[in-house]
């Protein structure tokens, strides 16, 4: 299989650690250019140089709000400044908080929109025009497996992920002219700052340790164990090669089998 990403140009939003991370460094090591943002200087600055590090591949760090219009438009602009184009576009973001409808104000409905749905579709917005001109393309967002069921006490997650797959879909038809698939990677439970931080609020709730917190939440997981960032974005690489060429509107679950239906 030929993931043919040598001089292929990526941009990798929320990218300084996690998931957003694994997924430029499992670009750099295919081969392509990657420019990857966070808002902390250091920390985006830092991933970036142990990706250089350990691939030798050009790499561009950015500092970038995606909850910011302006912001957006200014990593595309610095990306394809930078490196000449734009190929492959990866939609990440940080999580909306936890909550239920009757804890949730309009204020939090709002950051969450910003940072999720309407980051992606600014994004996608500033991006297009260089994807269509390179006459190839790739789009793939981060989402959740909230998308397909929806998660307790994380109704902005459940709402948004879902507006987000229909957004994927739709323009994954609209696009498809222009040679750009359009795809969505959904993650179940993957070991990062985001997750630790839940088994951690966790244990403190239930007076449990932080090994017993993340065990109880291993035991819902058929494979048995959380998900290594890598594994995400071992989809998320193959998604962004030419090998993916047929596959357009699509939601990729990678969830060690936590997800029920069908
Ligand atoms: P993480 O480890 O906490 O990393 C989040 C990254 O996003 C950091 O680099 C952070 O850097 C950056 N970031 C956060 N807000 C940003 C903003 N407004 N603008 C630019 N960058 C921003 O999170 P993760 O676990 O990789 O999760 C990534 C996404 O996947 C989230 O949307 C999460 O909800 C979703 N997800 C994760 C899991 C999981 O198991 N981990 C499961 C389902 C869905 P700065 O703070 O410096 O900006």
């Amino acid at each position: 299989m030929k993931l043919d990403l040598k001089d292929k140009i990526a941009l990798v939003t929320a990218a300084s650690k996690g998931l957003g991370y694994a997924t430029a460094l499992g670009l750099s090591r295919e081969g392509a250019k990657v420019a990857m943002c966070a808002r902390t200087e250091n920390d985006i600055e830092d991933a970036a140089k142990r990706i250089r590090d350990e691939t030798g591949g050009e790499v561009l760090a950015l500092t970038a709000d995606v909850t910011l219009s302006k912001d957006l438009q200014r990593i595309v602009s610095a990306t394809v400044q930078h490196f000449g184009g734009l190929h492959i576009l990866i939609s990440n973001s940080g999580g909306p908080p936890p909550g239920t409808f009757e804890t949730l104000d309009e204020a939090k409905w709002q950051v969450a929109l910003d940072s999720t749905l309407l980051s992606t579709a600014r994004l996608v917005q500033a991006a297009l025009p260089h994807l269509k001109s390179a006459g190839w393309g790739r789009i793939l967002v981060i989402t959740s497996t909230s998308a397909k069921q929806p998660i307790p006490n994380l109704i902005l997650s459940n709402t948004l992920r879902a507006g987000i797959v229909g957004l994927c879909k739709t323009m994954s038809q609209e696009f498809a002219q222009y040679k750009i698939t359009v795809n969505n990677v959904a993650p179940g439970s993957f070991d990062t700052d985001r997750l630790k931080h839940l088994y951690q609020r966790n244990a403190e709730a239930a007076g449990i340790t932080l090994e017993e917190a993340k065990r109880q939440m291993e035991m819902k997981i058929p494979l048995g164990r959380l998900g290594d960032p890598e594994e995400l974005a071992n989809a998320m690489v193959f998604l962004a090669s030419e090998a993916a060429s047929y596959i357009t509107g699509q939601t990729i679950v990678v969830d060690g089998g936590q997800t029920l239906g069908l």
